[in-house]
């Protein structure tokens, strides 16, 4: 294997400013090559013209900017464009592009880990044998890859860009993962950079209490959680993880999460499954879990994959519970369900790119 070279995406500005050190030169340094790196996208010394010639062989000697290999692309046909990431190692994860209905801007939707620990029982992704985390490096560099991919370097002022909004809500429990995803957000916050408002990131965890108020305190980003149930019995059933952070306790860290507000709401995300949490007895117990929350809805059809023990709920019972909560007074749109002609869709996630694996064996 070629000896690969530092790579200096995925550094946090201190440790970029030591990397520096290392070799001798001032933070200033540092500040040069944050600009080429994730104002203008650059990924080539040679090109950083306020470097020094004899600087830029010098950095090249030791480092370099790396993304991760585009090994495929796919375009739905309703927009949706999914990213399939190879990375150092040989892993892969996909990076899924979702225009807004009006077409102008959209959400990039960025994975944490190569599979997930967490098993629930509606998640393709959750029955993945391998699971690692994913570096701050790899997290950036989807998001970066998108960009090169919609050509959105220089980073223009905030106006007409189609990469506007991050969702934490690829492959892997972002809070198990959470220093890689905290140094790979900030990257993507900070102002001199990419400079994607928090108010334009929603992170969607599965509900790992501890962690959400370190999350909320660090990082100030919207918060969604993966609810999917409204009663332990059921959650227990459907979500593992519930059985170590019960209804009860993952309620309360929202109540506790800081920042949330009428302006900033935590979103419930509700997989609709049928005859199992979509009747409108569970629409009001719902209501009632979430009362005196700042909340809005998110009701995600459930999307099949091969072996899945459920099936999604009718479109009526589906508009049934959104009306109930509706009523309520709180938003909760129908997610119906965006690039299912390329396995985009939520919990669909690196199936396909697994099954090609299982028949083209690599030669
Ligand atoms: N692991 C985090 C981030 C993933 S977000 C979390 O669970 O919150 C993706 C969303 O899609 C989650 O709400 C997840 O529960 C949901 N989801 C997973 N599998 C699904 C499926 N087959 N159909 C619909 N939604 C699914
Ligand atoms: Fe992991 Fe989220 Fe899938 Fe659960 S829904 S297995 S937490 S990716």
């Amino acid at each position: 294997m070629d000896e690969i070279k530092k790579n200096l995406i995925g550094l946090s500005r201190a440790e970029l400013i030591d990397e520096m050190a290392r070799i001798g030169e001032k933070p200033f340094r540092a500040k040069q090559l944050w600009h080429w790196m994730y104002n203008r996208g650059e990924t080539d010394f040679a090109v950083m013209s306020s470097i020094s010639k004899v600087m830029q062989a010098r950095l090249s000697e030791t480092f370099e900017v790396r993304r991760p290999k585009v090994e495929r692309e796919l375009l739905s046909t309703d927009g949706t464009r999914k990213w399939l990431l190879k990375f150092d190692d040989g892993n892969e994860a996909e990076t899924v592009f979702i225009p807004d209905m009006d077409e102008e801007r959209g959400s990039v939707c960025i994975s944490t880990q190569v599979g997930c620990t967490l098993t629930c029982k509606f998640c393709h992704t959750g029955t993945q044998l391998l699971v690692r985390n994913l570096t701050a490096a790899e997290i950036v560099g989807q998001f970066m890859a998108g960009r090169d991919a919609y050509g959105e370097w220089p980073t223009p002022d905030d106006t007409g860009r189609m990469l506007s909004n991050i969702v934490v809500m690829g492959m892997g429990e972002p809070l198990y993962n959470f220093d890689n995803v905290a140094t790979a957000l900030e990257i993507l916050m900070d102002g001199e950079g990419i400079g994607i408002s928090r108010r334009r990131i929603t992170l969607s965890t599965s509900g790992v209490v501890p962690m959400m108020k370190v999350c909320g305190e660090r990082l100030g980003v919207n918060l969604a959680i993966s609810l999917h149930a409204v009663t332990d019995e059921i959650r227990d059933r459907i979500m593992p993880i519930n059985k170590k952070y019960p209804l009860r306790e993952l309620i309360q860290a929202c109540h506790d999460y800081p920042g949330a507000s009428n302006a900033r709401r935590i979103t419930f995300e509700y997989v609709m499954l049928k005859g199992v949490n979509d009747s409108a007895a569970d629409a009001r117990a719902l209501l009632k879990l979430i009362k005196g929350l700042p909340a809005k809805f998110n009701l995600i059809p459930f999307n099949p994959w091969p072996g899945s023990e459920f099936e999604c709920s009718d479109h009526k019972t589906v508009k049934a519970f959104s009306d109930i909560l509706q009523d309520a007074g709180y938003a909760a749109p129908i997610r119906w369900p965006r690039g299912r002609d390329i396995l985009a869709a939520c919990g669909q996630l690196r199936s396909e790119s697994q099954r090609q694996k299982k028949t083209q064996p690599e030669s």
